[in-house]
């Protein structure tokens, strides 16, 4: 395929000459913005613009960029050890981090195991669950159950557990791994398919793997607690692993510390990510119950768990991590994220009357205005710049997840350009 020379003005996103974009045809999204310095809920271009964040760098900056008590905790560390092998050597910033999360999560979630991106700490739980039936004798759970508008990730293993449209399954046919793929139990009926499904297949399956509470990438789908309570109780039943996937919602996001927590659910085995170092610094965390850490404890060195990210439990990740925790314990952020919800229930409203607005909800600090169809985000997120505001809308939702420190009249920026550009383009 040829591309025509690029004009001035219609320069795209392959005109940038050594990059390759996330997500993007290079061929026709437009040229990238180009950032050059954040601070709390502002994010500067190149071209000295100034945008207000509605997205806290996908979903990761909850106490804003640059906050000082962070910055502060990445420069001690740097300064006395950014990194050292985690193999048979370990050190306080990680010792400190497992402790406190240990101490946060539900239950007897106490064995922390650091990697380096969201995806890889599924990727450890999924191969926790499989080991944990292998290394107590049991033969052919093997599968693992995922939900339609499910997202775990990139690497190939979670795509063959995301939805199969959003995973592209079948570009990938042949590659992937085949898993089971059920409906959320929502209602009566979607229920009743789970019990048969699990009736018929519940000895081969592993575990049940799915985001509590929201799907974000999936397009910031809500579920009922409940539904949290179904699961746990399926999986009791039929002897399987409940893996909780808090990569997006944990750290506050939907109002409180992590969502398993609004339905009183303990899951074996949970993932941790985005928002663990205040979105400073890339870290993971698969934190497994007692009860599944002790099925690797062996006399048979065959039974230990085979994996260990170069980078694992990085030094200046879990420093900034634990510098995050602290900020959870001295300042309001649930009072901020509930403040948050108030605001977007407020001011998204407007949204519902307009043409081609599908539903408009909110949950936490995650404010979302779904469309019938996005036909062009390119141009919507332009139009968003335009506004000096950064949004990226994606599916057929328009979404925010700020920071929880935004302050409330620039969290009224990001709801009146939405309310604003969505009224223009309808
Ligand atoms: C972002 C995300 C992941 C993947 O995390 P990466 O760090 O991008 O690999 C997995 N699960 C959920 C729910 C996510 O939101």
């Amino acid at each position: 395929m040829s591309r025509k020379a690029p004009s001035a003005h219609h320069l795209t996103a392959a005109d940038q000459p050594n990059l390759w974009l996330p997500y993007t045809q290079m061929q026709t999204a437009p040229f990238p913005v180009e950032a050059v310095s954040t601070s709390a809920s502002r994010i500067t271009l190149a071209d000295g613009r100034e945008l207000v964040d509605g997205v806290a760098a996908w979903w990761t900056a909850c106490h804003g960029y640059s906050h000082p008590h962070i910055h502060a905790a990445l420069v001690r560390q740097a300064e006395r050890m950014p990194h050292v092998m985690f193999g048979g050597m370990v050190h306080e910033p990680a010792i400190r981090l497992a402790a406190r999360l240990a101490a946060m999560l539900p239950g007897d979630l106490e064995r922390v195991f650091f990697t380096d991106s969201g995806s890889v700490a599924m990727e450890v739980a999924i191969k926790m669950a499989v080991q944990y039936h292998i290394n107590q004798g049991t033969e052919g759970r093997q599968k693992i159950l995922s939900f339609r508008g499910g997202y775990h990730g990139d690497t190939l293993g979670m795509m063959s557990i995301c939805d199969p449209e959003e995973g592209m399954h079948s570009l990938f046919a042949g590659v992937l791994p085949e898993q089971v793929l059920a409906d959320l139990p929502v209602d009566a009926a979607s229920l009743a398919q789970l019990e048969a499904l699990l009736a018929e297949r519940g000895d081969s399956i592993a575990a049940i793997v799915t985001e509590p509470l929201v799907q974000g990438a999936g397009g910031m789908l809500f579920h009922d607690p409940e539904v949290l309570r179904r699961l746990r109780k399926l999986c009791d039943r039929h002897g399987t692993l409940l893996i909780l996937d808090e990569i997006f919602t944990g750290f506050g996001r939907t109002g409180t510390m992590f969502a398993c927590e609004q339905a009183g659910v303990v899951p074996d085995i949970v993932a941790l990510s985005k928002a663990l170092t205040g979105g400073t610094m890339a870290l993971a965390a698969t934190v497994a119950r007692q009860g599944v850490f002790e099925a690797f404890l062996s006399d048979n060195a065959g039974h230990a768990l085979m994996h260990g990210p170069t980078f694992m439990a990085n030094p200046l990740a879990c420093a900034v991590a634990n510098a995050s925790l602290d900020l959870f314990e001295t300042e309001p952020r649930l009072e901020q994220v509930a403040a948050i919800a108030a605001q977007l229930s407020r001011e998204l409203e407007p949204c519902r009357t307009l043409p081609g607005v599908r539903d408009v909800r909110v949950l936490g600090a995650i404010g979302v205005v779904e469309l019938e169809t996005l036909d062009n985000p390119d141009a919507l997120r332009r139009a968003f710049v335009e506004r000096g505001v950064w949004i990226r809308p994606f599916r057929n939702i328009v979404y925010l997840t700020p920071a929880f420190t935004i302050k409330p009249e620039e969290l009224t920026r990001l709801t009146t350009a939405i309310v604003d550009v969505l009224r223009e383009a309808a």
